[in-house]
């Protein structure tokens, strides 16, 4: 497929913003910033979109964002839709939690591995006008008030200075913007490695759950097997020593740990590796013109598939902040909600993954029979695997301080069934109309009618209501836009 343009050259000098980092976050960023006519540059330092699957789930909530920037049709399309998760003990279902009646017009997991994620994010940018600069590697950086100049090495290995009011470290968990900012990245790194592979599974395979990503739990620790895009599955567990897993490895840990019914055979290991899971968060997410975004700003464990969606929900937080702070439409404070919004929710993902991964990896026999028991008897309890499906598909994720009675609350997300969604423009929902209408466009606003609406809403163009009751009056509404943005400290 052809991503965006590649140009080695000339990589300019200033810009409002400097993205450093091309995988799905800073792709992400950047192609919000196209689509917002947002002057920026994107870097990497790597020649192309990374081989390989890594990030294999897309979560309904980046879908619903992705959506906003034209992403979201050609993935579904090109993935494949895993109905929700299982935690097993052998054979036994102990919870299942389904996607389906989700609200939300995407629920299910789409299963598409995270480097045609980034394919399409590359193209899709390429199409609003966006570039990646590749074989540029961010080195240091230093004061440029308001900004910064940052140091690049170019393909050529020659220095270039690029002056930026902003810039945004998307450049993983070794990320250099980080360090340069002496923005601390605390937490943990955990002793014991965990062997991954994608494999082609052979005679056997029908004991394996076909639509669901199933934790298997064993005293032997736990087993992820998960299907994949183009009929493969991911298998995921302890690793027994630091080389990548054989066939014969993964055939051993599903006979150990996973479904005792059936011989199952690998057919063929598409790729392998271990890995040693991170948990950690960087103390601020914003320090004055620097912002760190997805990998840079966080990390945990990849089982639960969130790492990816959480970072590109970052991108999606910051990207409107961004044009709206340049543009002149809100004050410079506005940026400080970045980090007021998303370092929370960053925190509240490690700890979820990390309780977690200590749960499903009891060794204790005795310890695990019991968890087994409280796992099998609060699957059975109404709304427990709701509140985890919620959870793991991101949906109830949101940056709400109003008490919960049912309806939209500010600073919560609106489902997509209640007021669509208008690219990255602000949206004012108003009652009325029979059925749903294509938006009215006023400048950052459109002006949609809804059926059934209470009340006018006004709703972020990242989805999250901004306020609730507002004049119906699209041209008061941009009036008083400012009295709508996220800018106290308390909310
Ligand atoms: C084995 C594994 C499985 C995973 N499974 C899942 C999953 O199922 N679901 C999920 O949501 N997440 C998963 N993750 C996590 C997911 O892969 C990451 O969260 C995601 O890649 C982070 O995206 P990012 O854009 O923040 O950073 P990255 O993907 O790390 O991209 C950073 C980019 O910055 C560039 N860069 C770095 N330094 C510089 C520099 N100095 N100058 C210029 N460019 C630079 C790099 O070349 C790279 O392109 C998994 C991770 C692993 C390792």
């Amino acid at each position: 497929m052809a991503s965006a343009p590649d140009i080695p050259d000339p990589l300019p000098t200033r810009t409002d913003v400097l993205i450093v980092g091309a995988g799905p976050a800073g792709l992400t960023l950047a192609a919000g910033l196209s689509q917002l006519g947002v002057d920026h540059v994107l870097i990497d330092r790597g020649s192309m979109v990374r081989p390989g699957s890594k990030a294999a789930a897309v979560q309904p909530r980046t879908l619903e964002y992705l959506e906003r920037i034209g992403v979201s049709a050609r993935l579904v399309q090109a993935g494949a839709q895993g109905r929700g998760f299982r935690l097993h003990d052998c054979e036994d279902t102990l919870l299942t939690a389904t996607y389906e009646g989700l609200d939300t017009p995407y629920p299910y997991v789409l299963l598409i591995s995270q480097q045609t994620t980034e394919e399409h994010l590359a193209r899709r940018l390429g199409e609003l006008g966006g570039v990646v600069h590749r074989d540029h590697t961010f080195l240091e950086m230093a004061p440029d008030f308001p900004g910064v100049t940052a140091t690049i090495a170019g393909p050529d290995g020659v220095l270039r200075a690029l002056s930026a009011r902003y810039v945004v470290g998307c450049d993983g968990v070794h990320s250099a913007v980080r360090t340069a900012a002496g923005i601390g990245f605390p937490g943990q790194a955990h002793e014991q490695l965990f062997a991954i592979a994608d494999v082609r599974l052979g005679p056997g395979t029908d004991a394996v759950p076909k639509e669901d990503t199933t934790f298997f739990l064993s005293p032997d620790g736990m087993l992820l097997v998960s299907p994949l895009a183009g009929g493969q599955h991911r298998i995921v567990g302890r690793a027994s020593g630091p080389a990548a897993p054989t066939a014969d490895d993964v055939e051993m840990m599903l006979a150990d740990r996973g479904p005792r019914t059936g011989d199952i055979r690998v057919k063929e290991v598409v790729t392998a590796s271990t890995y040693r899971v991170q948990e950690r968060v960087a103390e601020r997410f914003r320090d004055g013109p620097v912002f760190l975004v997805g990998d840079a700003a966080h990390t945990h464990s990849p089982a639960g598939g969130q790492g990816m969606n959480a970072g590109i929900q970052d991108a999606g937080n910051l990207a409107w902040k961004l044009h709206a702070v340049l543009t002149g439409l809100a004050p410079c404070e506005l940026l400080d909600s970045y980090h007021r919004e998303r370092h929370p929710i960053a925190a509240g993902l490690v700890a979820f993954t990390s309780q977690f991964a200590k749960l499903a990896n009891v060794r204790d026999p005795l310890a695990g029979g019991l968890r087994n028991r409280v796992l099998a008897a609060a699957g059975a309890v109404p709304g427990f695997a709701g509140w985890i499906t919620a959870k793991l598909s991101q949906l109830d994720l949101g940056y709400s301080q109003e008490p919960d009675h049912g309806a939209p609350r500010v600073g919560g997300r609106v489902p997509p069934r209640l007021v669509p969604s208008a690219g990255l423009r602000w949206t004012l929902a108003l009652p009325g109309g029979e059925v749903p209408e294509p938006p009215t466009e006023h400048g950052v606003l459109a002006v949609r009618h809804v059926p059934g609406l209470g009340t006018p809403l006004l709703v972020r163009p990242d989805g999250y209501l901004a306020a609730h009751g507002v004049p119906a009056a699209s041209a008061v509404v941009l009036d008083r836009l400012s009295q709508y943005l996220p800018l106290n400290p308390t909310r």
